[in-house]
């Protein structure tokens, strides 16, 4: 039967697709079916007819799948965010796995048996909503004009006007509203895409969950605010569950080298308060959300937090100082099973010489240099090492260097040149994965271990099979649930060189 476009079709879903997405047959043609979950029996309307497959939505969920849930959000089929949101959480883990399985299989080469064998189950959270510690949302105008923000209806620009998404901080709600009066109030424009007109583009609010500090960024397309003090006054006047920051007294205290005014560990999770207030400048007609250039209205550059991670039974608090252009994981609870993961790969006794490649503001490599005897990390955005640099001064760490630089620039170039070694190797790239070059290299450089990273498990599975090629084995593959609602999963992978 030839199947068209707008067709309705009723199908059994038997599989999930890498997206998300359920995967059925009718008539022996395979549908990529959106809002469908594995197991569902569904009535669906094709949107797109190719050679040999085609693309469907899910009109009405005929007979539901057994690990179908409601899902929380009202939301959820319209933002797109969280893909597998009404999927039962214990199956998304299982989703997960399996992910990470196959693309070992299918683009590693790796064999199904041994991978069984060497991997583990992915570690979840114990509740997977308001995990997230960094939102970006647009501001613009709605079809009648109204200035609003949220977010982007799924691949498009249109604004869904939700400001309270339950994967983030729930103070995000208040913060956005303070925005958005004072933008009413003050007749400050939001940015137009279309036209490039306009100010105001994006609202960054990262917050520290241990130390409870807040940072407000508003990215504009233009120099400067117009009546800057009445957003400050906006924010700060905020009733936040605790009590309100006090910026001069945090500057004497920082400027006579006291301890920061805000303690992590003595703070509680539920301390929330606004202690930055900047903006970012961005006047370029690009996707690109932040601009280069960030100015402080008010209080801190940057907010604190810190991390905690078990080793051997033993916890390990380190501090952290985050700029608006640095990356920090946004998952800070499961970020603490991911980095105690990576250290016990790293299996370091106390004498070693470890490189953090895309070390980022440094996180992994201080956790590291606690436990080493020399770390190098290797990052390419200067602020984020600048941070890295005062993060291994605050915390009183000196056996770590850090580098600005491209990995594939860096590492070559110290240990061709400067004849640097590596005991043991951790990489935490982007989705792109590490860039030949730089595999190249810790090849040469023949470390005893190889730490994996990562955020993207088809790119891990092309590098790992390079790695493995050239003379390590896969020890160990455990997936940590970073973005619960997602079809995103983080990856750590214990390498040994074969012949160490
Ligand atoms: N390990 C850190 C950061 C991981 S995110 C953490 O856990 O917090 C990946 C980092 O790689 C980002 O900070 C990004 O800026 C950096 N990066 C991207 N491409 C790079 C390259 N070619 N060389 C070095 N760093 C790079």
């Amino acid at each position: 039967m030839e199947y068209r476009k707008n067709d309705l079709v009723t199908l059994c879903i038997e599989d999930i697709g890498n997206g998300g997405e359920g995967i059925g047959r009718t008539d022996g043609f395979t549908l990529f079916v959106k809002d469908a979950i594995m197991g569902d029996t569904v009535e669906a309307k094709i949107t797109k007819v190719k050679k040999n497959y085609g693309y469907a939505r899910t009109e009405r969920v005929i007979t539901p799948s057994a690990f179908r849930v409601e899902p929380e959000c009202p939301f959820h089929r319209q933002c797109g965010g969280c893909q597998i949101q009404a999927m039962d959480y214990e199956r998304q883990l299982l989703f997960k796995v399996r992910k990470i399985r196959n693309n070992l299989i299918r683009i590693g080469g790796f064999d199904a048996a041994f991978i069984d064998e060497i991997m583990e189950p992915v570690v979840g959270m114990e509740i997977p909503w308001r995990y997230r510690n960094k939102a970006q949302f647009p501001v613009g105008y709605d079809r009648n004009g109204g200035l609003v923000t949220g977010f982007y209806a799924g691949r498009t620009h249109d604004i869904i006007p939700n400001t309270d998404c339950l994967l983030g901080a729930a103070e995000n709600k208040q913060i956005l509203e303070a925005v958005l009066s004072y933008m009413k109030e003050n007749q400050v424009p939001a940015y137009r895409e279309q036209t490039g007109e306009g100010l105001v583009r994006h609202i960054l609010i990262r917050t520290g969950f241990a130390s409870g500090e807040i940072m407000v960024c508003l990215v504009i397309n233009g120099k400067k605010l117009p009546k800057e003090e009445a957003l400050i006054r906006k924010l700060t006047e905020i009733p936040l569950k605790a009590g309100r920051f006090d910026a001069q007294k945090d500057k004497e205290q920082k400027e006579s080298g006291k301890e920061a005014l805000v303690n992590p560990e003595a703070d509680s999770a539920a301390c929330r308060r606004i202690v930055s207030i900047t903006v970012s400048i961005n006047r370029e007609r690009t996707n690109v959300i932040m601009g280069k250039e960030i100015r402080v209205l008010w209080g801190r550059g940057y907010i604190e937090d810190s991390i905690r991670i078990l080793r051997a039974g033993e916890e390990n608090r380190v501090r952290f100082r985050i700029s608006p252009l640095s990356f920090y994981q946004v998952n800070p609870g499961q970020t603490e099973k991911l980095y105690s993961l990576a250290l016990s790969c790293a299996e370091l006794t106390g004498k070693e010489i470890v490189w953090d490649l895309y070390c980022g503001i440094g996180t992994i490599s201080l956790f590291l240099a606690r436990y080493a005897g020399k770390v190098y990390g290797v990052e390419v955005i200067p602020e984020a090492i600048r941070d890295a640099r005062e993060n291994a001064r605050i915390n009183g760490i000196e056996n770590v260097e850090f580098y600005v630089g491209r990995a594939e620039e860096v590492l070559p170039e110290k240990y061709k040149k400067d004849g640097i070694r590596a005991d043991v190797i951790v990489v935490d790239p982007p989705r792109k994965g590490c860039d030949e070059k730089c595999l190249e290299t810790m090849l040469a450089m023949k470390p005893d271990r190889i730490v994996y990273v990562s955020c993207d498990s088809a790119t891990l599975a092309r590098d790992l099979a390079v790695l493995c090629e050239g003379g390590y084995e896969l020890k160990k593959v455990q997936g940590v649930d970073l973005f619960g609602m997602t079809t995103h999963v983080e990856v750590a992978c214990c390498l040994q060189r074969k012949d160490s």
